[in-house]
């Protein structure tokens, strides 16, 4: 047990090569070290006894909120029963078949099967190997590449690191890799031509989404994965009409549909999935963070009766799925799953969100959306994005170098609230719990306000 606070940072500093931080300033010294030490509902203490409202639930994954008896038990319980078996060749635990069900149950009706993981990225693994096993197995072994959009995030693996559409997840490792490919992001707020209607975007997205088939010969492409609502890349929900056209041109050239619901599956947008939110027909739906609510680590992939009988066809011509994970279907986080799927009816959390949800993007609309340098606030259900601009009139970006979105983001955590400044561009964005209260929405709402005259002014 560490109990002095400059021991703890050291042997931090020392020992814990941490995810997706700055390896120098992290070590030297120069970037602050948190420890979280406890948590309930909406709020998360540090081992400097301060409480905050954690407005990003965790990395949008602790859609019940902290501190929930049902989902501890149920782990403890699973623990002392039966801590682990596989599921390689046929075996299961009660726990796993009962979370498959209930994941099917709710799942859209065409969907059939779900494979189990332990993360995002591993699960968006599984559905690239899964479509090429599919595609050898109907015969098609040059139907392989995937195409995925700018500003996307699916994963940092090597395969899924190169779905991913940001530079930072690049750059520096040679991604992305063949045969991923990437087309237009559909985000409407900074598109190039600015005469556009949404719909006229949207179309336009389609049209260079069938351009780029086209020109890699349709015989060669076999899936395109997008989120819901764009997330990582910006909290982004879809310009009008944007799925429709798009999965038009999917059909006309047989090209899979992955619906990546890591954030948005079970819940986040006000719907069950938001592949039935926006009338998406997936192959492959890919879950995780909020199948257990990040009490456990566990993903899977969806897969589509379509998909499946395909899968067994081949199975037969090709032999076993070569493909597991030692803690695929992992007992312990099946539990958690069953439990928390459960809690999240019980308390009708959805219903929440769509009521809370639309309640808190307005309260940050009123209380920003005229600002000059604010360009932008969207959202869906409990997804919502602040975008900032030097000049609203011009559509002038910020330059990067003056940080302004981590700058905002700070200054709403020195006020007690946890909002996450998103990785390209000036984006605060917000995907607290799902038992959010109305009192909290407007708590979160004064002190971003307060935060952004903080650091802009009060123009
Ligand atoms: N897909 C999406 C849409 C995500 O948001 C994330 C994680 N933020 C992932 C995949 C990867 O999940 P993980 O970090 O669990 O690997």
């Amino acid at each position: 047990m560490l109990d002095a606070s400059n021991e703890r940072e050291a042997f931090d500093r020392d020992h814990f090569f941490h995810p997706s931080t700055h390896m120098g300033t992290h070590a030297r010294g120069e970037s602050p070290t948190r420890v979280i030490t406890g948590a309930e509902g909406v709020r998360i203490t540090d081992a400097a006894g301060r409480t905050h409202v954690d407005a990003f639930a965790g990395l949008y994954c602790v859609n019940v909120g902290y501190g929930r008896s049902e989902i501890a038990d149920a782990i403890s319980k699973q623990a002392h029963e039966l801590a682990y078996y596989h599921a390689y060749v046929g075996h299961g635990t009660d726990a796993s078949i009962q979370l498959s069900k209930m994941i099917v149950d709710r799942a859209p009706d065409h969907m059939s099967r779900v494979y189990f993981g332990l993360s995002g990225s591993d699960a968006n693994e599984t559905n690239i190997k899964l479509i090429w096993f599919y595609n050898n197995a109907l015969g098609r072994p040059e139907k392989k590449k995937i195409i995925s959009r700018w500003r996307g995030y699916h994963g940092s693996g090597v395969m899924t690191g190169s779905l991913t559409g940001l530079k930072l997840f690049h750059d520096a490792f040679d991604l992305p890799r063949a045969p991923i490919l990437h087309t237009l992001s559909p985000y409407y707020f900074r598109r190039e031509d600015r005469s556009m209607s949404e719909e006229e975007f949207s179309q336009h997205c389609a049209d260079e989404l069938e351009k780029l088939i086209l020109e890699e010969g349709p015989e060669t492409v076999a899936a395109f994965i997008g989120e819901p609502v764009l997330g990582t890349g910006g909290i982004v929900p879809p310009p009008a009409g944007y799925w429709p056209k798009i999965q038009a041109v999917l059909d006309k050239y047989d090209v899979m549909l992955v619906a990546d619901e890591v954030v948005t599956g079970f819940g986040r947008l006000g719907s069950m999935f938001g592949s039935d939110h926006y009338g998406m027909k997936p192959d492959l739906i890919t879950i995780a963070k909020g199948v257990t609510s990040a009490y456990a680590p566990l993903s899977g992939s969806i897969v589509s009766k379509r998909m499946w009988d395909g899968l067994v066809q081949g199975a037969d011509d090709l032999g076993a799925f070569g493909h597991g994970w030692t803690y695929s279907a992992h007992p312990i986080c099946a539990a958690a799953g069953v439990a928390n799927l459960q809690l999240i009816d019980d308390l009708k959390l959805i219903n929440n969100i769509r009521e809370v949800g639309p309640y808190f993007l307005n309260g940050l609309k009123n209380a920003l959306g005229d600002k000059a340098q604010v360009g932008e606030v969207r959202g869906e259900g409990l997804l919502a994005a602040v975008e900032f601009v030097e000049d609203k009139d011009d559509h002038r970006f910020f330059d990067p170098s003056q940080k302004i979105g981590a700058k905002i983001a700070a200054a709403l955590f020195e006020r007690g609230v946890i909002g996450r400044a998103m990785p390209e561009g000036d984006i605060l964005g917000f995907a607290p719990p799902f038992c959010l209260t109305k009192e909290d929405a407007d708590l979160i709402v004064g002190k971003t306000a307060e935060a952004v005259e903080a650091v802009l002014g009060n123009g």
